[in-house]
């Protein structure tokens, strides 16, 4: 039976994380997985987040299953934090809403959804470039993927017009998939007006938007700004729309528990629970399926119920429980909103020192893309070879396309980065 099973290479992203750990050198510099670090290079646990574990870990967790939508409050408080509350007042009977494994499986729950509902299969349209996962998830499902000219790599830009031209020839009843903000990995979004004229073609040739909203907050520590176009295709422009959220990023939810922040190492000893908890993983995300009608609302969400229930029976509780107790207390969604001031501000302050650094250094060719980009990732523009040189003879690690998680920078190693740069490109 499996004589004939294909070898498939790991996912370059996660092997090039195994071969950094494996890399002994003391300068060595992982640039390559999407993960915030603070200033000293280490994984940051949110103060909201933390002031949260501490109030459930009050409460007294239990490990009782979730209902299979996932946990209400937290379904309702991520509809309303998405849309903000005026325009979640009017759409709330309109919505479905669907708790996912992290921003991937809310994908994936899209997928199944549509795939449900439409019939033929609709083409999907991803931009190019995209988050690597995005053509797996979507052709594992059976999707024709067709990808669509999104940057321009001469200009180091979005690639405006090759977008508007692709929206208007598009196939009507497709499905595009939008980076809601942050686009991963050429950090460059459309404008506001840019992203009425999306809406509007989208509109008017009848494609379906479906939203990824990794970075919703992280990309400039303002949630309502980065949440423009989503709530411009569903409030202003009355679109039907799918949201696939995630709160690795903005929560620093990306999967277990990796340190004890200070103040926990005290109790640690007094409290086998909080030890207990620190051992759950916490991947959540969310779908948000905005419909016309309150009628396409329940239908759309008693599928998904289904859906849910063949595919995993019900979500895990933990990460859920700690973002809907962080966005549903006013003190501590506060926090939240600071926390995700400081992620962005520490990126945007790595973009502009690796900017510096390079300038100073006299790397060859042009940077000021960098300074354009925004959100976690730089798109250097480096060509293959350098990239590999870059990890084989200076230990940096990158992307293979070039893209850099800028949260990997810190006072400590930007100098060295943007020196083994331009010696690269010197060389
Ligand atoms: N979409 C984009 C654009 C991403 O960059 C990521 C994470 N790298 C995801 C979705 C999904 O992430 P997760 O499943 O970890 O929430």
């Amino acid at each position: 039976r499996f004589n004939h099973a294909r070898f498939i290479p790991p996912d370059a992203i996660f092997a090039l994380t195994a071969e950094y750990l494996q890399d002994s050198h003391p300068q060595k510099v992982n640039l390559g997985q999407g993960t915030y670090r603070d200033g000293d290079g280490k994984p940051w646990v949110l103060p909201s987040v933390t002031r949260a574990r501490e109030t459930l870990s009050a409460q007294g967790l239990n490990h009782e299953y979730l209902p299979i939508l996932g946990l209400q409050t937290f379904r309702e408080a991520t509809a309303e934090a998405v849309l903000g509350s005026e325009l979640f007042a009017q759409q709330k009977s309109k919505l479905a809403t669907c708790q996912s494994l992290s921003g991937t499986g809310a994908l994936h729950l899209a997928g199944l959804l549509l795939r449900a509902c439409q019939s033929p299969l609709p083409k999907i349209y991803i931009p190019e470039p995209t988050w690597s996962n995005h053509h797996q998830v979507f052709s594992s499902l059976g999707f024709p993927c067709e990808s669509f000219k999104y940057y321009d790599h001469d200009t180091r830009d979005l690639d405006i017009e090759s977008y508007y031209s692709t929206l208007k020839n598009a196939e009507p009843q497709s499905i595009v998939i939008l980076h809601a903000c942050a686009h991963n990995p050429t950090g460059c979004d459309p404008t506001k007006e840019q992203w009425r004229e999306i809406a509007q073609l989208m509109k008017d040739r009848q494609l379906f938007p479906l939203f990824d909203a990794a970075y919703l907050g992280f990309n400039s520590g303002n949630y309502d700004e980065d949440a423009f176009a989503i709530r411009y295709f569903v409030g202003e422009m009355e679109m039907e729309a799918g949201i696939c959220l995630s709160f690795a990023k903005n929560m620093g939810l990306y999967g277990k528990f990796r340190g004890y922040p200070p103040i926990w190492r005290a109790k640690r000893k007094r409290s086998p629970e909080l030890i207990e908890n620190a051992m759950i993983g916490e991947r959540v995300g969310c779908f948000m399926l905005a419909t016309k009608t309150s009628e396409a609302a329940v239908n759309t969400q008693s599928m998904l119920e289904m859906l849910q229930r063949s595919e995993v029976s019900n979500p895990p509780a933990f990460g859920a429980k700690i973002a809907s107790q962080v966005m549903g207390t006013k003190e501590l969604k506060e926090m939240w909103f600071t926390d995700m001031v400081t992620m962005s501000g520490r990126i945007r302050s790595m973009r502009k020192a690796l900017y510096d650094h390079l300038l100073s250094f006299g790397a060859p060719g042009s940077w000021d893309h960098l300074i354009r980009q925004s959100g976690m990732f730089g798109f250097l523009g480096l060509s293959p070879e350098v990239v590999l040189k870059l990890k084989n003879e200076y230990h940096v690690y990158m992307a293979g396309n070039s893209r850099i998680s800028i949260a990997g920078l810190n006072p400590s190693n930007v100098e060295y980065v943007a020196r083994s740069i331009t010696q690269c490109l010197k060389d």
